[in-house]
């Protein structure tokens, strides 16, 4: 028997692990989206593959994504590398430069959500297919769409109802301030580079601030030992300035945040402000989703400069989280009416009538003729409000018999009469 792909998981009802549920998922991405809605900013769907180079000048050659070799490639019957995305701003980026929005009054902001996929290795909130809710704000570089991405992000995750919640917010400057911190981490690491691990070791040259975000306890070791100085002490004035704003403004809309002066983020496009939300609870994955300002990325993708912000809200970690907290999806509707066939020629009168109350009523049927004891049970798992009884009885008086299920009320009803009755 064949089965799903290691890190990529089915999304159904019943699903066994709880952020496969769909009415969690999709509990999930509708509070998303009324949030991002009532705050004006517009759907988009880029497809799920792209021109291999897409992601690859977007993420930038020096990230995991790239170093590691964790994207999907695949190449078309014209030789052509395609890869299935492993995150969406490059994305957005890329279909806002080809539809001309720069043009449109800005800030163009647009949100999205959808499968992302990238070949880590699978374990409980790591996937090689997870779905993100993603939100760009491109067009303006103003502080006010830093502190609004943040707010509107946090807002999320207060409406679904989570409470264990810490922003850290940081900024990981301009190019030159990058590079003047890439410069002071080799003079600090080099002498040092044959204690940390390989995979350090190879960043050491290319981008040795990403050593700090290391998983090797080794490294870390190395890195307290040494008492490296965060980015956040290496900001020119106008990155300073800039990050000192996002503060002040999310102060204002009291959106409470921690400044993390060390927080790298995994991708290289990023300038200026970064953040990441964490969750408290649900130990070492504990990231819910992560943003950042990307003023650059549009140049790479050989586009004019627009400068953005945005985040990605990972969906199947907010149900982890969720699940942590003990905070209660809301129940899908269950059925007003079950209209239960008591013999084969009652079948199809069961689904006539459904198909007419269909627009309007939410009607299940019994698709298998059963005694009346049997379909009322039937009836009672689905939660029903009525069940209503078709039989040859009924049929040659032209009517169903109803049965409200919470008083036991019963009696016969003409057709007709039940539109006006589910309609209170
Ligand atoms: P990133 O684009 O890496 O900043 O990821 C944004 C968010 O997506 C993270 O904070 C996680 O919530 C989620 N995420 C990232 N990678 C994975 C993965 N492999 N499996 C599940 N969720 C992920």
């Amino acid at each position: 028997m064949l089965r799903a792909v290691p890190g990529s998981n089915d999304i159904f009802p019943q699903a066994k692990e709880y952020p496969f549920r769909e009415p969690v998922f999709r509990h999930i991405v509708r509070t998303a989206e009324e949030v991002l809605r009532n705050a004006g900013a517009q759907m988009i769907h880029t497809p799920i593959f792209e021109q291999l180079e897409v992601f690859q000048r977007g993420v930038g050659l020096t990230s995991d994504i790239v170093v590691k070799k964790e994207m999907f490639v695949l190449e078309d019957r014209g030789g052509r590398l395609l890869a299935l995305r492993p995150e969406p701003t490059a994305a957005v980026v890329r279909a806002y430069n080809e539809h001309g929005m720069k043009v449109w009054p800005q800030p163009v902001r647009l949100f999205t959500w959808g499968p992302i996929f990238r070949g880590e290795r699978p374990q409980k909130g790591r996937y090689r297919q997870f779905h993100q809710v993603d939100y760009e704000a491109l067009g303006l570089a103003d502080p006010l769409l830093d502190a609004e991405a943040i707010a509107l992000m946090v807002r999320i995750y207060r409406t679904l109802g989570l409470r264990n919640l810490e922003v850290r917010l940081g900024s990981v400057g301009d190019p030159e301030d990058r590079a003047r911190y890439n410069q002071y981490l080799r003079g600090l690491l080099m002498p040092h580079a044959d204690r940390l691990s390989e995979e350090s070791r190879a960043r050491l040259e290319a981008n040795p601030m990403r050593i700090l975000d290391s998983k090797s306890e080794q490294d870390q070791a190395v890195l307290a030992e040494l008492g490296v100085r965060p980015m956040l002490e290496f900001l020119g004035e106008e990155a300073q300035a800039f990050h000192e704003q996002v503060c002040r403004y999310l102060e204002r809309l009291g959106v409470a945040y921690t400044v993390d002066p060390s927080l790298v983020r995994g991708l290289d496009y990023y300038v200026r402000t970064a953040w990441e939300v964490h969750h408290m609870a649900i130990g070492a994955k504990s990231a819910l989703g992560g943003g950042g300002r990307y003023d650059g990325l549009s140049e790479m993708l050989g586009g004019p400069r627009v400068p953005g912000v945005g985040f990605g809200i990972g969906i199947e970690r907010v149900a982890i989280a969720l699940e942590q907290e003990g905070v209660v999806v809301p129940p899908d509707p269950s059925p007003t009416l079950y209209l239960a066939p008591l013999d084969e020629p009652a079948k199809i009168e069961a689904l006539a009538l459904a198909e007419q109350l269909r627009p309007r009523v939410y009607v299940e049927i019994g698709y298998t003729p059963k005694s009346p004891r049997k379909a009322l049970e039937d009836a009672l798992r689905k939660g029903a409000q009525y069940v209503g009884f078709l039989g040859e009885a009924e049929r040659t008086r032209g009517v169903i018999t109803l049965k409200h299920l919470q008083s036991g009320e019963q009696r016969e009803v003409e057709p007709f009469q039940l539109h006006s009755l589910f309609e209170e």
